[in-house]
């Protein structure tokens, strides 16, 4: 892998998701009373964190004021003991081949959504967090910030949740909370303005998710065959490739 590709990883298969309504206002009401009744909850008592510096930048943000904060996703851990929530959707997504992404996902390719640090916040009590450092020696995971680049995950679970630069975030889809479940695809009604069944359109991640493109394309171990672009190496540095091209 190239030293300058952003090593991420991939949240375990089995992963918690949400039944709720992620609507705006619910998920501002449910918040709210987060605050007020979890005394754990991180925006609860921020000076019970004083000591620690880097939990009141973002990517976590505690004790920040949420004046003009929307929630529009939430990321969780398998186990459910971290969380971060974003104001604002990844400015893109991308699938990474590399056989980095692949041992630390333990998946055939890695799903990445890049967002701005200042739309991120954790949600969840600051203690679970852990960190590993992104630069390729081996560390054991600390639960105290290593240098940046570093990745996030949870110490309970071990699920990643994010690999953290010095102005972005990756953060990993699947670990999305996102309102279409299995149960939804499944009993949704047909649209038959749209021509079709109606479950194609509910499948699958949100449009605001979806990846442009593939990348580290030839070091993969599946074909993909979705029409998408494929980078051999990075995306726009490296020659576009086939769906099947070795
Ligand atoms: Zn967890
Ligand atoms: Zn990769």
């Amino acid at each position: 892998m190239p030293a300058d590709h952003p090593e991420t990883v991939r949240p375990a298969t089995k992963r918690v998701r949400s039944d709720q309504d992620h609507s705006k206002a619910e998920t501002k009401a449910a918040e709210k009373s987060k605050e007020e009744q979890d005394p754990d909850h991180p925006d609860a008592n921020p000076d019970k964190h004083e000591d620690d510096e880097w939990l009141k930048v973002p990517p976590f943000s505690v004790g920040k004021s949420r004046d003009g904060w929307e929630t529009k996703w939430r990321e969780s851990c398998w186990c459910g003991k971290t969380a971060f929530v974003y104001d604002a959707d990844p400015l893109q997504a991308k699938y990474c081949h590399c056989e980095d992404c692949q041992r630390l996902h333990g998946a055939p390719f890695q799903h990445a959504a890049v967002f701005k640090k200042e739309n991120t916040r954790l949600d969840s009590n600051p203690e679970w967090i852990g960190f590993l450092s992104a630069h390729g020696e081996v560390h054991p995971l600390s639960s105290t910030p290593t240098p940046l680049p570093r990745k996030i995950s949870c110490r309970a679970c071990g699920s990643p949740l994010m690999d953290e630069g010095r102005n972005m975030i990756m953060a990993f889809p699947p670990a999305f909370e996102w309102t279409r479940t299995h149960k939804e695809v499944k009993h949704a009604k047909p649209d038959e303005s749209k021509g079709d069944s109606g479950k194609k359109d509910k499948i699958g991640m949100p449009e605001e998710f979806r990846a442009s493109c593939h990348i580290f394309y030839e070091r993969r171990c599946v074909d993909i065959k979705d029409g998408l672009t494929k980078w051999r190496g990075h995306k726009e540095e490296s020659d576009k490739m086939g769906d099947d091209e070795i």
